[in-house]
Order: C-alpha cells, then sequence, then structure tokens
C-alpha cells in the first residue's frame, strides 16, 4: 500500500506557558455563549458511554438542544459498562506520595512518550473533579472504615489512586452519567434515539453539520443536522475479531468520519491486555478480561521447568518463577499492560506457559487468601471470581486462575487538537474514540478518568468556543443528499452480493491475520504479509459475502457486514501505521527494534510524532505532529 508524506500538522489550541496554568488560560480565554443563546444551538452527541453520555449530560445542562444515539436498546447499555478495575485521580487520600504531576509524570511515562504533555497534564487536573462530580450523583465508590473512598493500586503506578466499586466500576459510573441524562431528556433538552446507527458525518461548507443514521429497527436511513457533531463512538479493538470489548464495538462511525476528511491517528498502537481468560477453541467469538485490579493481590508464575505438567499445587515454590517479581522488582506485579504482556508471551514462548497449547500462565491468589483470608479477597473481587469460575469451571480460590494476553483497548482515534477537534471544523471526539491522551500505551483505568474529563469538563467549555461563531445557517441540501445516497449504495452493495460466507466468517478470517501479523509482536514481513493479504480478503468479501434479509427490517446481518466492511479498510491503515513505524513504543512492539533485555527500544530521533492519516482518492497521506517534552525528561522506559 503506497502513501505519501504530506505537511506535518500542529495542535494550534493548547496555550504556551507554565503547565500547570494552561488549563485555566484555555477556560478563560474560549468564549462563552450566553443562555438565550445556547438555546438556539443545536449539538449531535453519537454515543452514551461514559464519553457521550457525560457529555450530552452535561450539554443539555448548560442549555443547548442535543440530540443523542445510540445504537444499543438503552444509553447505559454502551460497552462503558462493561468497565471493571476503577477509575484513576489524583486525590492523594492515602497520603502516599501522589499528585497531580505524578499522575501526569505516570502517564507520559507509561505512554512511552508518545503523548502530548498538555493534554495529559489537563487530564491529571481534572481527574479529582470527576470523583467530586460522580459521589455528588450518588455512584458507590468503595469506602474505607474511616469513611474516605477506597483506593487500589494499577499498573505503571506506585502509588494506590485508583477509585473503584467493587469489580463494576464502569456500571456504576454509567449509571451516574445515565441519571443525569435522563434528567436531561426528561427536562426536554436531550433528545435520545436509541437503536440508531450513525453511518454518515455532514460536512457542509467545510463544517461538520449533521449525521446520517440508519433505524435499526425499521431500517429508515433519517438525517439529523445541527450546528456541531460530537463522536463517542468507543475504540476499535474488535478489528482483531476476539477481543474483550463488547461484541458490538466497531470503528463504523470514525472510520466514516476519516472518510469525509477527519485524521486518524496512531491506529496501530493497540494495547494487549494481560489478565484475559485464554482463548478455548476455534468457534468463540469473545474474550473475558479479568481485571487488572487482580494484580494487587494476584501473584503472576509460570514453572521453571518446560512443558510441566503437574498441577499447579504440585509444583513446589522454589520450582515456580514469579517472573514479573524477578525481572521488574520496583513495581513486580504492577508493571504496566504493555510489558506484562510481553512477558508473558515470552514465557510462553520459552515452552513454560500453562493450560492448553501452553498458552496461558497463572495468577495466583494462594498468598493473598493466606495473608488477607477468604472473606476479605471475596469482598474485593467476589463477582470476578465468580465470573471466571462460569466460564472456566474452575474455582480460583482453590487453584490459580489461568490467564492469557488479549486485545483490549485502542490507544489510536481520530486525531483531535486540545479542544477535541478533529480536522473538520465542527466534529469533535471524545472518549476512546480519539487518539489524545494515552500515548502508546494506556495505563489501567486512566481510559474512565479520559472519558469523563473528557465529557463532563473539557468539551463543554471547549465546544462553546466553536459554538460562539454559530448558529450556521442553513445546510446545504446537496451535501445531506450525497450523504444519503452514500449510505444507501452501501447497504445496496451489500445487499446485492448474494455470495456464500456470513459476515461474520471474514470477520473471524480478518482477526486472526491481524493477531497473527499486526498483534502483539509485528515485523516488517509479517506487516507486509498483512498488507497483501487484506485486500485480497477484502476483494474476496466484495465478491462472496452473504447478507440476508432486506434493508427495510432490523437485519443484524446487515449492520455487522457494513461494519466489517470498515474493519477491512482500518486494518489496512493499522498495517501500514505498523510498517512506517519502525520503531517499537509501547503497545507497538516491533521485534527488530528491541533493546538487549528484549524491552521496547524507542527511536527518538525519528518517531517522536503522532502519525496522522488522512484520506485521499489518491492513498494515505501522512501528517506528522512533532511531539515536545518539556517538563518530563524522555528517557528509556524502566519498572526495574
Ligand atoms: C472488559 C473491559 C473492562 C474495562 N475496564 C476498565 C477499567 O476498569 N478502567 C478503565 O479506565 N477502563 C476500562 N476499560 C476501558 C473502558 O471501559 C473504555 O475505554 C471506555 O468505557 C470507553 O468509553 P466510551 O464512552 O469512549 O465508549 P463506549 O462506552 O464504547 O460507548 C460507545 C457508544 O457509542 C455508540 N456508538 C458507537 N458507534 C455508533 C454508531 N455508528 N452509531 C450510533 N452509536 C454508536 C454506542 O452505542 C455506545 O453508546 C475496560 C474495557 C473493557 C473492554
Amino acid at each position: 500500500m503506497k502513501y505519501t508524506e504530506g505537511a506535518p500538522i500542529r495542535d494550534t489550541k493548547a496555550p504556551a506557558g507554565p503547565i500547570e496554568e494552561r488549563w485555566e488560560k484555555r477556560k478563560f480565554s474560549a468564549r462563552l455563549v450566553n443562555p438565550a443563546n445556547k438555546r438556539k444551538l443545536n449539538v449531535i452527541v453519537v454515543g452514551t458511554g461514559l464519553a457521550g453520555g457525560s457529555a450530552a449530560a452535561t450539554l443539555g445542562e448548560l442549555g443547548y438542544n442535543v440530540t443523542s444515539f445510540c445504537y444499543q436498546d438503552s444509553p447505559r447499555r454502551a460497552h462503558s459498562i462493561a468497565a471493571q478495575g476503577g477509575i484513576n485521580a489524583a486525590k492523594n487520600y492515602r497520603g502516599d506520595g501522589d499528585s497531580i504531576y505524578r499522575l501526569f509524570y505516570d502517564t507520559v511515562k507509561g505512554g512511552d512518550f508518545r503523548a502530548r504533555e498538555s493534554n495529559v497534564y489537563r487530564l491529571a487536573q481534572v481527574s479529582v473533579n470527576i470523583i467530586d462530580q460522580a459521589v455528588a450523583q450518588g455512584v458507590p465508590f468503595a469506602r474505607e472504615y474511616g469513611g474516605l473512598l477506597d483506593t487500589r493500586s494499577f499498573g505503571g503506578a506506585q502509588v494506590s489512586r485508583t477509585f473503584y466499586a467493587r469489580g463494576q466500576t464502569g456500571q456504576q459510573l454509567l449509571l451516574g452519567a445515565y441519571q443525569a441524562l435522563e434528567r436531561q431528556i426528561a427536562a426536554g433538552t436531550v433528545t435520545m434515539h436509541t437503536r440508531h446507527e450513525m453511518l454518515d458525518v455532514i460536512v457542509s461548507d467545510g463544517r461538520a453539520r449533521g449525521v446520517i443514521v440508519r433505524d435499526m429497527v425499521t431500517g429508515e436511513i433519517e438525517r439529523h443536522l445541527a450546528d456541531a457533531v460530537v463522536l463517542a463512538t468507543g475504540g476499535y479493538g474488535n478489528v482483531f475479531f476476539l477481543s474483550t470489548n463488547a461484541k458490538g464495538c466497531n470503528t463504523t462511525a470514525i472510520w466514516r468520519a476519516h472518510e469525509r476528511g477527519a485524521y486518524f491517528a496512531n491506529p496501530c498502537y493497540t494495547q494487549i491486555h494481560p489478565t484475559c481468560i485464554p482463548v478455548s477453541g476455534d468457534y468463540q467469538s469473545k474474550l473475558t478480561l479479568m481485571s487488572e485490579s487482580l494484580r494487587n493481590d494476584g501473584r503472576v508464575w509460570v514453572p521453571l521447568r518446560k512443558n510441566d505438567e503437574r498441577a499447579p499445587g504440585d509444583i513446589p515454590e522454589d520450582e515456580r518463577d514469579y517472573y514479573l517479581e524477578r525481572i521488574y522488582p520496583a513495581f513486580g506485579n504492577l508493571v504496566p499492560r504493555d510489558i506484562a504482556s510481553r512477558a508473558a508471551k515470552n514465557v510462553c514462548d520459552e515452552g513454560r506457559g500453562v493450560g492448553p497449547g501452553g498458552l496461558g500462565v497463572y495468577l495466583d491468589f494462594r498468598d493473598a487468601i493466606n495473608r488477607l483470608g477468604r472473606d476479605a479477597v471475596e469482598k474485593k473481587y467476589g463477582n470476578l471470581f465468580e465470573m471466571y469460575e462460569r466460564i472456566t469451571g474452575e474455582n480460583p480460590y482453590d487453584v490459580p486462575m489461568r490467564i492469557y494476553p488479549a486485545v483490549h483497548y485502542t490507544m489510536g482515534g481520530l486525531w483531535v487538537d486540545y479542544d477535541l477537534q478533529s480536522t473538520i471544523p465542527g466534529l469533535f471526539v471524545i472518549g476512546e474514540a480519539n487518539f489524545s491522551d494515552h500515548g502508546a500505551n494506556r495505563l489501567g483505568a486512566s481510559a474512565l478518568m479520559q472519558g469523563l474529563a473528557d465529557g463532563y469538563f473539557v468539551l463543554p467549555t471547549t465546544i462553546g468556543d466553536y459554538l460562539a461563531d454559530g448558529p450556521f445557517g442553513e445546510v446545504d441540501e446537496e451535501a445531506v443528499a450525497e450523504a444519503e445516497i452514500k449510505v444507501r449504495s452501501k447497504i445496496d452493495r451489500l445487499l446485492a452480493v448474494n455470495g456464500t460466507r456470513t459476515p461474520d466468517s471474514f470477520h473471524r478470517e480478518l482477526g486472526k491475520l491481524m493477531w497473527d501479523y499486526c498483534g502483539m509482536e509485528r515485523t516488517e514481513e509479517s506487516l507486509r504479509k498483512a498488507l497483501e493479504r487484506i485486500p485480497e480478503l477484502r476483494q474476496e468479501f466484495w465478491e462472496n459475502v452473504k447478507v440476508s434479509g432486506t434493508a427495510e427490517e432490523l437485519n443484524q446481518v446487515l449492520e455487522r457486514a457494513g461494519r466489517v466492511a470498515d474493519f477491512f479498510d482500518l486494518a489496512e491503515l493499522m498495517c501500514l501505521d505498523a510498517l512506517v513505524r519502525t520503531e517499537s513504543c509501547g503497545g507497538h512492539f516491533r521485534a527488530e527494534s528491541q533493546d538487549a533485555d528484549g524491552e521496547a527500544l524507542r527511536d527518538d530521533e525519528n518517531f517522536a510524532h503522532v502519525s496522522a492519516w488522512e484520506r485521499t482518492p489518491d492513498g494515505p497521506v501522512l501528517h506528522k505532529e512533532p511531539l515536545e517534552y518539556e517538563y518530563v525528561k524522555m528517557t528509556q522506559r524502566s519498572y526495574k
């Protein structure tokens, strides 16, 4: 796949000056919209997860006319509901040395120096407000005996800053955001459309002015117009078919915005989570996460000997290798996800993996149960243990869990500036759908923090600055009609193929190819293979896919086919991005670029930039945004 290099791109919105003053400065310089004018401005928010739900509720509360969409039957079924472990905030309730600066530092370092300093600092500042907001809404965070909110530790940090509600933090936070959203729906400031799938962005006179959606029950194609559009449509990890994401997660909203001109940043940055239940067979369609919080008390190990088939309980202490504690004594089992995942892969590649096919390592609670008692362990992790037992049939109180890395999160996404605005004026992107704050590796418990920071605090300010120039007048009818025709013809084309293979079978094959060639480890050879194979498979898809049913009814095969078609194009861009970035950084591990200890070796001279891809009729164009570090010194990351 050929590409060209275009002009560099810069974020012009982040103010200069001391980093701790930048967000204050931006808030003050952002123009305000007076209450009477807000009522004349329409904003579309696509997505009702933590990012979209909090944004729509806040914009409604501010007085804008908000129209909100999601493809589930209820806003509170967004994938955010699945988040288990917790949400970071620099509250320092523990007095263990945490601070805004430390959260900022950990996040920049954890992201392997591929995130913007200004954004990350703002995220750390806002983190403390999120907890207050959620508590005010009644989110039942775990508390300590003394009454203060409890915290636990997550990877990549030596302090305990993760707030949680048992293993259901996303659910509780989403219920908070959902209640706030429902309140605005009842107040008439937000109009909610569930079971509607956005299939295109309307761009008129260079501005995002609306969306084309399909009513998933009747099949009707609808147009919705506005003064600004916000995409909060989540991540695209399901390009790998098997992932911890909900089955519905997809790339269609952001991919179609990309086709309309929004740049796509760092598509190859994928997070592989180290603690998932291993794949159990060829017909599996979903992987299950075991929360990172379990690494607070669970110890990761494999047998010292290769191909050791003894039951874990029969392997004596001195024949076990607690490899994370051995290799990374400073962080032990709480090294960041990219490091823990690669370490698990390495011990399995050495032949020391456990379980079927040797693709597993133990996560063992024996010592924690002996130290704290079974009740205490059950209180903290009970629902996760139960989930594990239901899926595997093994009781983790008695035998260690078996875990293996799996695709979990995508750091890449649509490029946005400090205001969270994409390269299409009026198109804002928040939550996992943008590329923003995590660099090449997201730290655990930071996605919920980012989604809510974007939705409750950042976007409501920055979008005002844009809307201060509105209302933007009539939308060009030709632009709307063109978008509608594009959507309809894609649907017609899918239905017309009438081949023999299901969309799912193509998706499964594409996902396997991505995992094998662009997964935990990538090489020039594997990526070139993928770039050769993806177009062939895509062609076969367009010649042989079978979409049963019609467009004028509830048709899940049609929905899936459209999403798989977009996954093909995205997969190609991911592999190209991974091929061009010949360094290793965070979750992007190029086997050719590693140090003597097998750790990711960055190439700051050539790759200290965000890769922002533009889609043009002549092929992808790469725009580089240079990354500068004034506060955190770029060093080789070490957790030893
Ligand atoms: C199993 C699991 C556990 C996790 N645990 C944690 C954790 O403990 N802590 C943490 O910080 N992070 C965690 N994460 C990550 C975190 O949950 C997600 O990154 C985050 O919830 C994403 O929120 P979001 O609002 O951006 O998107 P989502 O919650 O994915 O919401 C996307 C929304 O967009 C809508 N949508 C998408 N496309 C369209 C379309 N075309 N048309 C209409 N609507 C559309 C959907 O209907 C949905 O409402 C976890 C992730 C997984 C998979």
